[in-house]
């Protein structure tokens, strides 16, 4: 290995530790010890930091590869963009930040469990202040959001962002009104109750079939779901089990598989190197929906898993016929908590927070305006107002992590997942009927050739691009929602 490629494996090793640390403060870790996990993965963070801005990285960067192959192009490509992003934002700033989000986290519970925005207002004024600093010195070309969507989706603009999402609502925005005009599917049966081993053997079950390598992997419980990797053969997922509901645990199941199943089929050969992760959050996030929604949400899966769900579940569902069930899972409402939506009117919460985010940014809202704001923009996507904060601008935690600019790639995923999901039904014609028959391979092989092994190696761009022939759209998207829906609702 070259001194280099050793170099940045020590930088992996020391995010990895890191990583099984946070695992266990979020799954086993007894609660006391919270102050000294906190420690210990302070440590561990800042001297990968410390090794990443090193004069050794710089050195490297700037003698640069002797050998040209594709893999170390895209090495000193990616090692170049983290350098100069970590080697910008100033230590005290990180301080700052980690500080500041660490204060605002506890605020915002307070705030959001006594429906309270001012308690938590003084702390968001602060993360956006902190954030545009982060901007100015990151640096950027056009808008200072565009600092901030980086992090999270390399190379995206925000008036590529911008576009897209207009684009979107003036397409979505009469779908919805005329889906939630008609009758809504009764879903009372996913109320039922269903027992939490029962839950987790089915989930579990359905992801094995899928893919998801147990032997490179393994399901725990936390409050808020969550896939993590410390290796490419060791990536987990946690779920949450709700007996008296049946969505949490199965579609969150689904979709935690999907992140989870990027990470397992990076190429071997990018291991303990900056290459091995997924693209963007955007491309991750087309991952898991692909899985959640495009197979587990749809006609065919459920022909095949449908007796198998009812023998898991006979007091829950012997009684309801797969087509209600069906409709039950697929329902769409206007609903004021965006983790609670459906796929159809998902995207318009996440639109509303990018306009918000924005407009922060912009100087153009001031914090006290913002839960006016929130509730003004609310009620104009989806034609319903939320009648406190709770269930209006406190719900999300992004915000209290010191996280702006994130919101974006939750939407950008499900466009992604639809373009890339149309291109694998081309490339193998008869996979919605091995869908059907619960046979997955093939599905799996084509995300793994086209998207997973490459890792970072190229962005999420020229992943989609490379592999659909055309960059980000909203019409795969938009024809999925149509097809199905007038399907499901007879249009
Ligand atoms: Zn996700």
């Amino acid at each position: 290995m070259s001194d280099f490629r050793s170099h940045l494996a020590q930088i992996c090793d020391l995010n990895h530790a890191a990583a099984v640390l946070e695992w266990d403060q979020e799954t086993y870790m007894p609660s006391a010890a919270a102050e000294a996990r906190a420690h210990q993965i302070a440590t561990l963070r800042r001297l990968a930091h410390e090794l990443l801005v090193s004069e050794k990285t710089a050195t490297h960067l700037e003698k640069g590869s002797d050998e040209s192959s594709s893999d170390d192009d895209a090495l000193y490509r990616v090692t170049q963009r983290d350098f100069d992003r970590a080697i910008r934002i100033p230590a005290d700033l990180v301080e700052e930040l980690a500080e500041t989000a660490a204060l605002a986290r506890q605020a915002w519970r307070t705030a959001r469990e006594s429906d309270t925005f001012s308690t938590f207002a003084p702390h968001l004024e602060k993360i956006v202040e902190l954030n545009l600093r982060k901007a100015e010195a990151v640096g950027y070309d056009e808008h200072p959001y565009d600092a901030l969507l980086d992090e999270f989706e390399p190379g995206m603009k925000t008036a590529e962002v911008a576009n897209v999402f207009a684009e979107l609502r003036d397409q979505l925005v009469p779908i919805v009104q005329a889906l939630t005009a008609e009758v809504k599917p009764d879903d009372r049966m996913l109320h039922r109750h269903f027992p939490h081993d029962a839950q987790w053997d089915f989930g579990v079950g359905v992801i094995t079939d899928f893919g998801y390598d147990f032997n490179r992997g393994r399901q725990d419980l936390s409050t808020h779901p969550f896939t993590t990797t410390f290796s490419i053969s060791d990536v987990r997922l946690t779920t949450r089990v709700d007996e008296a509901f049946f969505n949490p645990a199965f579609f969150g199941t689904l979709h935690e598989a999907g992140h989870g199943m990027y990470e397992q089929g990076v190429d071997g050969a990018l291991e303990r190197t900056p290459l091995a992760d997924g693209t963007s959050l955007g491309m991750h996030e087309s991952q898991s929906r692909l899985w959640e929604n495009l197979v587990g949400r749809s006609r065919g899966f459920w022909s095949h898993y449908y007796p198998k769900v009812q023998n898991a579940f006979p007091d829950a569902l012997g009684d309801v016929s797969e087509e209600n069930f069906y409709r039950a899972i697929n329902r769409v409402e206007n609903s004021l908590i965006r983790v609670e939506a459906d796929e159809v009117t998902y995207n318009l919460h996440v639109m509303v927070r990018f306009e918000l985010e924005t407009e922060m940014i912009e100087g153009k809202i001031g914090i006290a305006d913002l839960p006016e704001a929130w509730n003004d923009r609310i009620e104009a996507f989806l034609g319903i107002r939320p009648s406190n904060d709770a269930e209006g601008v406190l719900q999300d935690i992004h915000w209290s992590l010191g996280a702006i600019g994130y919101f974006p790639t939750y939407a950008l995923g499900n466009l992604m997942s639809t373009q890339l999901f149309d291109q694998a039904n081309s490339d193998i014609p008869d996979l919605s009927s091995q869908i059907s028959s619960g046979s997955f391979e093939a599905l799996l092989e084509w995300l793994r050739t086209h998207v997973h092994r490459h890792g970072r190696k190229k962005s999420a761009n020229e992943i989609l691009t490379d592999a659909t022939g055309t960059g980000l759209s909203v019409e795969s998207w938009i024809h999925y929602i149509r097809r199905k829906y007038e399907d499901l609702y007879g249009l």
